[in-house]
């Protein structure tokens, strides 16, 4: 059983693939699902010590708990890693389609590497995670799944990230809103096939993506967040569990906001 300030959720008897599980907030559900019971499939992408996370997430719970290398952005690799992780750990029953990537550049110096690095893996890898996850439940009749998608709160509002003059991340906010728009795309095709889709969406979070910001900015960031601090990738895990269980069997199409309040202003 997963606990984190009474939360209480039973994953037993689920297979869960999460992208981006090695480290971060991945990291944290990864850990979360596994307290909870599940079996947990880890997609790394270039990480050199995933395997040995992995082994401890099932040292420390006694869940299974195995790493796997993927690209998300290779449609075929990732079809193929699925298959795999349901042969060997599953049936898979959840996703959180959670491995994201961010540019910091001002918009006039942005260039299309920069816009594939982002949109291929925030994009085109989470449409890949999720389309080979419905397939595995589709076509082999598995009863239904949940996918979970790490969306962002920049879905929604454009932080400024610069010191004097204004710096945004064009590419990895668009890449979000489109990502928020896709879960509801998806999650009307798939309803009749007993799958849901949602998306969680943090605010700032204590993490290697996070860990580079000017700490001018950072300080002013928090201060102006109702709660006043980043969260703790801990945080973001009661939300993606409360949506891969029986417990959210009516929630599907939705963004779920986990930014310490920042939306209401
Ligand atoms: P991190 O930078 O800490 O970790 C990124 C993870 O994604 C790593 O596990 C990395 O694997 C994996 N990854 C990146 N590219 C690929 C790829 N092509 N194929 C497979 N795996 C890949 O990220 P966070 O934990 O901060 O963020 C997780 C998600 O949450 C992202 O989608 C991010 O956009 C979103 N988010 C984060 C916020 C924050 O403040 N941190 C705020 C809002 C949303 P490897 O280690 O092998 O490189």
């Amino acid at each position: 059983m997963a606990h984190s300030r009474g939360f209480s959720i039973n994953l037993a008897e689920k297979c869960v693939i999460v992208t981006g599980g090695n480290r971060g907030i991945g990291l944290a559900i990864s850990q979360a699902c596994a307290r909870a019971g599940a079996r947990v499939a880890i997609i790394y992408r270039s990480s050199k010590d995933a395997e040995k996370v992995a082994e401890g997430i099932a040292k420390d719970t006694g869940a299974r708990c195995q790493a796997y290398q993927c690209d998300v952005s290779d449609s075929e690799l990732v079809t193929k890693t699925f298959k795999k992780i349901d042969s060997e750990m599953g049936p898979v029953t959840g996703l959180v389609a959670n491995a994201g990537v961010s540019v910091v550049k001002p918009a006039l110096e942005l260039t299309k590497d920069d816009f594939e690095k982002v949109y291929n893996v925030n994009v085109l890898g989470v449409f890949n995670a999720a389309r080979a996850a419905a397939e595995l439940w589709i076509k082999h009749k598995h009863q239904g799944g949940s996918i979970v998608i790490t969306s962002s709160m920049s879905s929604r509002i454009i932080n400024q990230l610069g010191t004097g003059k204004p710096l945004t991340q064009v590419f990895y906010n668009s890449s979000k809103a489109a990502v928020s728009n896709l879960v509801k795309g998806l999650a009307a095709e798939w309803a009749h096939n007993d799958i849901r889709v949602n998306a969680v969406c943090p605010g700032y979070v204590e993490t290697d993506q996070t860990s580079g910001m000017d700490q001018k900015i950072r300080d002013y960031q928090a201060g102006h967040l109702p709660l006043g601090r980043f969260a703790k990738p801990h945080e973001m895990a009661p939300m993606a569990l409360l949506l891969l269980s029986e417990h959210a069997s009516y929630m599907t199409g939705q963004e779920y906001f986990v930014d310490g309040g920042q939306l209401v202003y």
